[in-house]
């Protein structure tokens, strides 16, 4: 379990064009330090025993913060770390902000997984996003994160401004190259009140579409799978604000984003099962239970597909327990 806290924006001395914590989060502002030791015991009533347990800071740029600050949150979290009731810390941060003297300042009060928002490894890119760093940075930062032994996962974002497909799949290339313990991937959304806003309304920003932002994030996902690199995170999570008509301009946005693109990587699976250019009437598939639901497709849009693809009469996708994860099975084709 993770117990999250957002602090949005906090820290943060920059205004990245997509960026508005607000609406991602879902919170209004950071949370008082006084109220952190509450809300854990408060989640921690909840939690079933025996659980690994986590708590996380969320949502600003958590080495930016003044030092007392980061103590003022990360003091009543180590009380808990010491009586065995919390298992770790960890923290977003960005690349340009992390310093020996910070990290000394982490490591005292055991945050032990480093979250870096990098979005891109393209300086064209960071720039006309706003971001204020380079790739450079993240890879300086992701070294001396390494050598101190955290645990470091990166964020990175398709659809940027000034971003192409080519610069995208270089950004994950050399994500891959950065050997990062885990990823999260994020399509772009123009969100209301940011400066994307006014991009796109003067036309200078053209948000990909959804087909584009699930096509772009299969393909990642399926190169950090072949690293052995978890992709933890593929899209943002549903807020109730994010939700709000309203809210979301533009873009590719989908409250299962996630399972849009796992769903698009099972498509490509049994096309490859039933074989291009191949005549079939009627096809069986089977799946593991627990991905039947993404194998099927939203309102059972793989189905469709095969279907009109093959010209199959019918077609079954059904679950088989003996089938391994993420596998697909053909168990009679006619
Ligand atoms: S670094 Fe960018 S995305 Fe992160 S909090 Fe600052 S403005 Fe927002």
């Amino acid at each position: 379990m993770i117990i999250p806290f957002f602090i949005p924006h906090a820290g943060c001395q920059h205004q990245c064009v997509f960026c508005s914590q607000k609406q991602i989060t879902g919170s209004s502002g950071p949370p008082e330090p006084s109220t952190i030791a509450p809300m854990i015991e408060e989640y921690l009533a909840s939690a079933e025993s025996g659980d690994r347990t986590e708590v996380a800071f969320y949502g600003g740029s958590f080495t930016a913060l003044a030092p007392d600050r980061q103590e003022a949150y990360l003091a009543p979290v180590s009380q808990f770390i010491e009586a065995g009731r919390i298992s770790t810390i960890r923290i977003s941060t960005r690349p340009d902000c992390v310093t020996a003297s910070g990290i000394s300042l982490l490591k005292r009060f055991r945050v032990t997984i480093v979250e870096l928002g990098s979005q891109s490894m393209d300086d064209e890119v960071l720039h006309r996003s706003g971001r204020g760093h380079t790739a450079a940075d993240t890879a300086a930062t992701v070294a001396l994160l390494g050598s101190e032994g955290f645990i470091i996962g990166i964020q990175i974002m398709a659809g940027l401004p000034g971003d192409r497909d080519e610069t995208f799949l270089r950004t994950v290339e050399e994500t891959v190259g950065l050997k990062p313990d885990f990823v999260r991937l994020y399509p772009t959304l123009v969100i209301k009140n940011t400066p994307l806003e006014e991009l796109y309304r003067s036309g200078a920003y053209e948000p990909l579409s959804i087909d584009s932002a699930v096509d772009l994030c299969r393909q990642a996902l399926l190169r950090f799978e072949e690293a052995g690199i978890p992709v933890i995170r593929i899209g943002l999570q549903p807020t109730a604000e994010l939700g709000r008509p309203g809210t979301v301009l533009a873009g590719p946005y989908h409250p299962a984003f996630g399972q849009l693109v796992e769903s698009s990587i099972f498509l490509g699976k049994m096309q490859r099962l039933l074989g291009k250019g191949s005549e079939h009437s009627s096809a069986r598939i089977t799946v593991h239970p627990l991905d039947l639901s993404t194998a099927l497709g939203q309102k059972r849009s793989n189905v469709m597909a095969l279907k009109t693809e093959y010209r199959l009469r019918s077609l079954s996708i059904a679950a088989d327990e003996n089938v391994p994860r993420k596998s697909v099975r053909l168990l009679t084709s006619l």
